[in-house]
């Protein structure tokens, strides 16, 4: 998550809609996951829609304008949010205590190589709306296979 001087080039790039936070990917980037908690559905204004990497991966290339909320709601202890104070563009999802940083995925640059994959948090989801697709629902979270 810190800006290092890892010149590789990145696998993905991403960033806000107004463009003040850039950031760049150096390893793979995981599955898309669609978050349905109702946190994730607050920030969005809909299911967040997220891809992780490893902390040390991502490297905040921009980032005078990112912003971190504190989440204490979150079924995840101690979650930072993080968007961007310019644009609100919700951008990153960082457990303390954990080695991974999601990314929604709506935030990485196309062509992006990724699919979604599945859906946690189903026990939370929004009463608006259904889930159309075939891909595997977890009523809570799914823990990411290592
Ligand atoms: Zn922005
Ligand atoms: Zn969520």
């Amino acid at each position: 998550m810190n800006a290092t001087s890892d010149q590789s080039n990145p696998v993905a790039t991403g960033g806000c809609l107004c463009g003040a936070v850039r950031f760049e990917v150096h390893d793979h980037l995981m599955d898309v996951i669609n978050c349905h908690c109702s946190n994730c559905r607050r920030i969005h204004g809909h299911m967040g829609a997220y891809t992780a990497t490893n902390r040390e991966n991502l490297v905040l290339k921009q980032s005078d304008t990112l912003k971190w909320f504190h989440s204490t709601t979150d079924e995840t202890q101690n979650v930072l949010r993080g968007f961007c104070g310019n644009c609100v563009s919700s951008l990153l999802w960082v457990p303390r205590d954990k080695a991974r940083i999601s990314s929604a995925a709506g935030a990485i640059d196309a062509p992006t190589g990724l699919a979604t994959t599945g859906h946690v948090w189903i026990s939370q989801m929004g009463d608006y709306y259904e889930i159309a697709d075939a891909l595997i629902q977890h009523d809570e979270r799914f823990a990411r296979a290592d």
